[in-house]
């Protein structure tokens, strides 16, 4: 058994769900569910869409980081108006982005001569004239409730990768999950000043909207988990935002270089996807309106991790032995996985 503290609060457990992680212990994650849309033993080739391209790669440099830095410290307005001036001051730059343009169009051109071109308006009118009639105007019953509120049971953790819609993917309908997407489905530790935006949904949901599950749900070829692992946090940065943001999984990291040393990074990923998944369900201990929940028993804790080049979706939880005598530090304290 190993033990990570996060944030002051102490998970004990083995590190990850199902057959990825130690599993010679007594305490560790229970799998609700693995539900396997293949029963070849191996896995079917990854959909034609995924690109083999790094996924940090630096873009050309079109706009040097001068005026990026600049316009950060600004108001959007400020930001706008030095946009300009640097247009109007820079005119080169005007000729390289014009030869830019023109460049990808060609290609697009190219690429898309044999079909019509993409046309984004186009697919959105198409996307919501299909939802209106096939759905909207055929559920009046569903979407008049819902036009009176919500009272969804879930809350739910997922990536903004464009491939693991959870509401596609655990066929969630409208009103079912109130829903927070960021790069790899991190729940940062309670803070009233970083990453607010998260702790007011889970706020939302846990106080107002009263879910009865939070879900945070990792997933297969996450980026935001290969940069975790890529990133060297040595005091360089290479993003703006990126680094700073997937740091919260360093415990996961941490766990997983412990436990796996020198594997191969695909290999280390994939560990990490899941465990980083454990750290959210702990940091979201963080919050004393989740730890009411969890002691009160009208809050449950679940994680999942969903492989779309397998076909599988995994759920674990967590059993915390609780009762109402126990103080919150002692809800941290007791924290194991259920069998
Ligand atoms: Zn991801």
């Amino acid at each position: 058994m190993s033990t990570t503290s996060i944030n002051g609060w102490c998970l004990s457990s083995t590190v990850s769900p199902a057959k990825t992680f130690i599993t010679k212990t007594t305490l560790r994650p229970s799998v609700f569910a693995r539900l396997n849309s293949s029963s070849s033993a191996s896995p079917p080739s990854p959909p034609s869409l995924i690109q083999n391209k790094p996924v940090f790669a630096a873009p050309a440099p079109l706009i040097t980081p001068t005026w990026r830095e600049d316009m950060g410290k600004d108001s959007y307005e400020e930001a706008i108006e030095a946009l300009k001036k640097l247009l109007i001051e820079k005119g080169e730059l005007k000729t390289v982005a014009a030869a830019k343009v023109e460049q990808i169009t060609a290609e697009l051109q190219t690429q898309t001569s044999d079909s019509k071109a993409f046309d984004p308006v186009e697919r959105v009118k198409t996307g919501y004239i299909k939802f209106k009639k096939e759905k909207f105007d055929t559920n009046p019953a569903l979407y008049g409730e819902l036009a009176k509120g919500q009272s969804p049971k879930f809350m739910v953790f997922a990536c903004s990768d464009s491939r693991v819609c959870p509401s596609h993917v655990l066929d969630f309908q409208p009103g079912e999950a109130f829903v927070v997407r960021n790069v790899a489905n991190m729940v940062p530790p309670y803070d009233q000043v970083k990453h607010t935006g998260v702790g007011a949904a889970v706020e939302y949901a846990v106080l107002h909207l009263k879910v009865e599950n939070i879900v945070v749900i990792g997933h297969s070829a996450c980026g935001g988990i290969k940069g975790l692992m890529s990133f060297p946090y040595d005091g360089t940065t290479s993003t703006d935002f990126i680094e700073d943001w997937v740091s919260i999984g360093l415990p996961a990291k941490a766990k997983v270089k412990a436990a796996f040393g020198d594997a191969p990074l695909p290999e280390l990923c994939g560990h990490c996807e899941k465990e980083a998944v454990n750290v959210s369900l702990g940091n979201l201990l963080t919050y004393p309106f989740v730890r009411d929940g969890l002691v009160n028993k009208t809050l449950a804790l679940k994680g999942g991790y969903y492989d779309f080049v397998k076909g599988t979706f995994e759920l674990w939880g967590l059993d915390f032995g609780l009762s109402p005598s126990f103080s919150v530090k002692d809800v941290a304290t007791i924290l194991h996985w259920k069998l």
